[in-house]
This record gives C-alpha cells, structure tokens and sequence, in this order.
C-alpha cells in the first residue's frame, strides 16, 4: 500500500517530539525490525507492525496477540506506517488521526520463513519474532471468502504457530507482562507525561498559503503589541471583538518542544513556569508544530476553578514563517484549527465577532462582562489592540 494512505490521512510528514531521537534506520546486518504498539485510541487494540522494503506493515489486533495456537485473533490490516513511528511511545492529540497513547507494548526483529513478499501478496505470511516478549513463529493469514472481500480484504487472522514458544495453558501475555519495554510505564503512566506527542505535521492548517507570511527564524524576545485602554469599543469593520478573559496575558513559545514563557511586555517568566509538568507548557506541546509563538490569556479553566487553562487569541509564528504581517482574521482560523487539533485539554481557542463594536460592547456590558478587547483586522500605525472597559453600575 506504501505511505500514501498514511501520508493522505495525517496529510504530510510525521515528525517526533521531543527531537533529538533519530528516525529509525534499517539495521545494517539486514535485519527487518518487529513491532506491537498498545494504542488506547477510541477503542483499545494493538498495532502490529513488521518491517518490509523501508516501510512498517501494520495489522490492529483489537485482542492483542495471543501465545497458543488454537487462539485465532483477529488482525485487521491498516495502512503502512514510516519507519520512524516505530519506536514512538506517547500521546497522539484528541483531534488528530489516532489519537489516543501508545505504549511501545514489544519490539525485535524478525525474518521470514519464505519469500516475504510473496506470502504478503497471497495473504499468508508466516514468520518468526525475535521480540522481547514474543518469540517463535507466527502467521499473518488473510481471511478469504466473499464476506472478506466486501471488507477490502482486510481481515486477517494472526496465529501462534506450534513451537516451543506456544503456549496452552491460558497464559495471557497482554494482561501478565501490559507494561512498556522502553520505559517499564503502563499506559496510564504514559498518558500522564505530556512530553512526548506525535503530530502531523507540517501542521495541517496552509501557513505557507496565508498571505503576509514570511519564512523567519522563531523570535528570541517576542514584541506583543500592547492593548490601548480606550473608553468605547473600536468602530469598524477591521475590528474584531472578544471579551477580556480575566487572568494573566502569557506568550509561549515552542521551540521543538522546549517551551518558552512571556509577559505581555516580552519579558521572559522564569523557566520553571514552562516546565514539561506544568499545565500551560504540556497544554502547548500538544499544538500540531515544531515551532510556535501564541498569545493568550493564563486563566482558571472554570470560574472559581483551580484547573488553569490557556485561552488562546492570537498566533504569531507557526513552523518557520514570522505571521505577524498576514491578517488577523486569517491567524486566528489557524490558530482555532492548530487548537481543534490539540484534542481536549486546557487550551481553548477564544472567538471574537467582526465590526459593530458598539453594539458587542454594549451588549457585553449588559450580560455583566468588565472588559473588551479590539484586535484591529489588518494592523497598520498605531496600536492594533484596544481595551475597552463597561462603566461602573452600567447594566
Ligand atoms: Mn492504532
């Protein structure tokens, strides 16, 4: 199948966070690696996966593998995957093709017991694992019949061949051995630990068609414009409008998973603020990029909550291109996009109306909103935010 359908589905490239893991590489001694990822996406299964011409072969096998031969478990074949995702262990965001944790359940080798390739094409591939948990051989035998060929043939049976690896006395590897070979962790554990996130990338959302913007390096020491405290709401309609979120204003910045924080002045808070275990740095991890600037408001996620959440307005830079010259309405549906992707969690994408800033600030102050905020569309001279407060006793 190649990578087509994997690269149509997550749209282009993959790229692995935190950076610094090299993609793996074909052994040099020829050896084809083996795989099984615990994925705890929208239902529970185990992806199986062989490597064969660059590209890993990929079954989910809803019950995982089973040690004894009479045990026939039902592997349904999906699309290759790249190499690289092979020893990926972490978090796929909610919003993103499989989401979910994936836990690095078994890796090794292992070698055909005919021609590879002739046994995939007939549907019948029978082999031997060289796995951490798993060893002996196996077959791969896709079901026949018309049943199957209305399913896109892609319901295969994966079966423990008799060897002395087979076992018959209800051994059941998945719930004796559920933890990671990398990492020891279980998938709970996993899931936790917000460092380590899949995306798709490039990023999904067309930054390299939104006018304005420029190929530039992530800035250093970010300049947010600041807001101009005015005394009535911006008239016009390159103004957009949203309601001041009470909290602190914060910029992050994501430079390949090292996450940076910012006043609204551009100074930088101190770097414990980022650390991967607190909530606004692991919430701007999961943003679909490998470098970002955004701007938004450090806020409880609930009135009277304690859970912080980052209610974010604007995005400044998103992999390699300065944004800050393409018009605001267009940054912001791709921030609400890069937000969608992120799944749940703490970030929440603030939505604004456009023109008729009198009427929103007026109805805002009615509903007993205190402030506003105007963005101005297109920013030209002057400053391109505004804060406008209700008076005191109005409404
Ligand atoms: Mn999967």
């Amino acid at each position: 199948m190649g990578l087509a359908e994997y690269n149509r589905k997550r749209n282009f490239g993959i790229t692995r966070e935190p950076p610094g893991d090299a993609p793996a590489k074909p052994r040099p001694d020829g050896a084809r690696a083996y795989l099984i990822q615990k994925h705890a996406a929208s239902r529970l299964h185990y992806d199986f996966r062989l490597e064969l011409d660059g590209v890993l072969l990929s079954w989910s096998v809803p019950k995982g593998p089973s040690l004894d031969p009479r045990e026939k478990r039902l592997a349904v074949h999906v699309e290759d995957h790249p190499l690289a995702y092979g020893d990926f262990e972490g978090i796929i965001p909610k919003g993103q093709y499989g989401g979910g944790t994936v836990l690095l359940w078994d890796r090794g080798t292992w070698e055909p017991q005919e021609n590879p390739h002739a046994g995939y094409a007939k549907g019948n591939l029978k082999f031997t694992l060289k796995g951490e948990k798993l060893h002996g051989g196996f077959a791969l035998i896709r079901l026949g019949g018309r049943r199957a060929r209305e399913e896109g043939d892609k319901a295969w049976l994966l079966i423990k061949e008799r060897d002395g690896e087979a076992r018959e006395d209800g051994l059941d590897l998945t719930q004796t051995r559920p933890e990671s070979v990398v990492s020891g962790r279980t998938l709970e554990e996993i899931a936790a630990d917000r460092s380590s996130v899949w995306h798709s990338k490039p990023s999904h959302v067309d930054v390299a068609g939104a006018p304005g913007a420029r190929e530039a390096p992530l800035p250093v020491r970010p300049k947010p414009p600041r807001a101009a405290a005015r005394r009535k709401a911006p008239e016009g309609d390159d103004w957009l409008h949203e309601i001041a979120i009470p909290g602190i204003r914060v910029l992050a910045r994501n430079e390949r998973s090292r996450i940076s924080l910012y006043s609204d002045r551009g100074t930088p808070l101190p770097a414990k603020a980022a650390r991967k275990d607190r909530p606004i740095g692991d919430a701007v991890r999961m943003l679909p990029a490998e470098t970002l600037l955004v701007d938004g408001i450090v806020a409880p996620l609930t009135e009277g909550g304690d859970q912080l959440g980052y209610f974010l307005f604007d995005l400044l830079y998103l992999d390699g291109r300065d944004l800050t010259r393409v018009p605001l309405l267009r940054r912001k549906e791709l921030l609400e996009e890069l937000v969608r992707r992120a799944g749940e969690g703490s970030l929440r994408y603030v939505e604004h109306i456009a023109g008729g800033g009198a009427d929103f600030h007026r109805e805002a102050c009615r509903l007993g909103i205190a402030e506003m905020v105007g963005e101005r569309e297109v920013s030209m001279k002057g400053r391109p935010r505004h804060r406008s407060r209700c008076r005191r006793g109005f409404g």
